[in-house]
């Protein structure tokens, strides 16, 4: 018998979040169960869209850096018992912009004081090096070796099937209606029926606010806007020779994939609003033109390399909290919940140690792992501060 068969956990939704926690649960033990409304891999939720980028020297604080290395070995063991593609390709990354800059500064302070290796180089060294992006003679790029770019279907097809080998179950097309805690399980409703479990994991990504009971005001999704643009030179813009990058210029900011479709560099702009949805089913498939113009700017000034027509434009939503990060951890609302939800377009790259915070609080009640600023608890801790003072 295995350590925890006897104890029942369900996972709602099986995005990279879902996938991966069902894989860490299964291999410690636990009897899993995962409820995914569609199929997975799919590319209704914030998973998918061909690339997603992996980053360790952090502009989001130094706080995140053991998380993202513990990741990494996770994601090296993904690999080892993946069907033979590449799930993560280490092409390195570089931020790119003035040093003062506040997500350059970021990246230089992270490496400094986690002491990662990394590289600050000057215009000209850049465009010595990598003559894929056009700097001003005052800018800089700064190099995280540890960086990459992932296939982030594969990555879900991979964290699945670990998770079956692992024992496992999916069920597919079975969107969850409610959970609902009670004496003796938390009931999970679905059109086939109610079901106990002992845990509940929520990883329901974009449309977390419908089923977490944290409010429009903590959590709600957003949409972001990707764009192809064609190589001229298809092999300079490959992740063997093109890190990914990270854009910060009064002209224009996005990240920027390599060429992994073999013509085209993919650009998702952060210089243009990414619009608040009411629910996810909202999503608009067409962009306006004004935006996708905004972003053929930039490119047409950053991107020496490409051609600035955005030849595919596509639409994808994710799940924003009010400060930025994600919600890891058990619910305010019963602990038996826990919520791995609000990734805040950052979710992709330490997913498998999401997964592996949450197998140990179901495990032993807390993590080692988890990070403050992640705390599930924050709002309920501040708004119960506030009552006090
Ligand atoms: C365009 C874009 C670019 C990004 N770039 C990066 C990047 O470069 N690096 C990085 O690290 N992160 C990046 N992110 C963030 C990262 O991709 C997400 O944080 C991550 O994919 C979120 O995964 P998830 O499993 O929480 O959500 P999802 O992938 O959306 O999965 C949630 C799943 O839950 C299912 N579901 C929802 N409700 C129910 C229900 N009631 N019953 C059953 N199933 C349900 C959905 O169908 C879905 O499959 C990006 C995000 C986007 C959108």
């Amino acid at each position: 018998m295995k350590p925890h068969e006897s104890t029942r956990i369900a996972v709602v939704g099986a995005g990279v979040i879902g996938t991966m926690t069902a894989w860490q649960l299964a291999e410690r033990g636990f009897s899993v169960t995962v409820f995914e409304q569609w199929n997975t891999p799919n590319d209704r939720g914030a998973s998918a869209g061909e690339s997603r980028i992996f980053r360790t020297v952090y502009k989001e604080g130094a706080e995140y850096v053991p998380l993202l290395q513990k990741s990494r070995d996770q994601w090296d063991r993904l690999q080892r018992g993946a069907r033979g593609a590449q799930i993560l390709e280490m092409c390195g990354g570089l931020t790119i912009g003035r040093p003062e800059e506040p997500d350059v500064a970021a990246v230089i302070a992270c490496a400094e004081s986690a002491g990662l290796e990394h590289r600050v180089l000057d215009a000209e060294t850049m465009a010595r090096e990598y003559p894929q992006f056009r700097l001003d003679d005052d800018e800089v790029g700064v190099l995280d070796p540890a960086a990459g770019v992932f296939r982030p279907e594969l990555a879900v097809l991979a964290a699945r099937d670990a998770g079956m080998r692992a024992g496992a179950e999916y069920r597919t097309y079975a969107r969850v209606l409610n959970i609902r805690p009670q004496s003796f399980g938390v009931m999970v409703d679905t059109a086939a029926g109610a079901e106990a479990f002992d845990t509940v994991v929520l990883a329901s990504g974009p449309w977390a606010n419908e089923l977490s009971g944290l409010g429009r005001e903590v959590l709600a999704p957003r949409r972001l806007v990707a764009g192809w643009f064609p190589a001229g030179d298809v092999e300079l813009h490959r992740p063997a020779r093109m890190p990914i990058s990270i854009r910060r210029h009064p002209e224009g900011g996005f990240s920027c994939f390599p060429v992994l479709d073999g013509m085209a560099v993919k650009i998702l702009p952060h210089h243009l609003p990414w619009q608040d949805l009411e629910t996810v089913g909202q999503l608009p498939r067409f962009v306006e033109p004004e935006l996708v113009q905004a972003a053929e700017r930039a490119v047409a000034r950053l991107m020496p390399g490409l051609d600035p027509t955005a030849i595919r434009i596509s639409t994808w939503t994710e799940g924003f909290t009010a400060d930025g990060a994600p919600v890891v951890g058990p619910s305010p609302e019963d602990e038996r919940i826990l919520l791995a939800v609000g990734m805040s377009g950052q979710g992709f790259k330490f997913s498998p140690m999401v997964g592996s915070i949450l197998a140990d609080y179901a495990e032993h009640g807390a993590s080692a792992d988890a990070v403050s600023v992640m705390d599930s608890l924050r709002w309920s801790r501040s708004a119960a501060g506030g009552e006090r003072a």
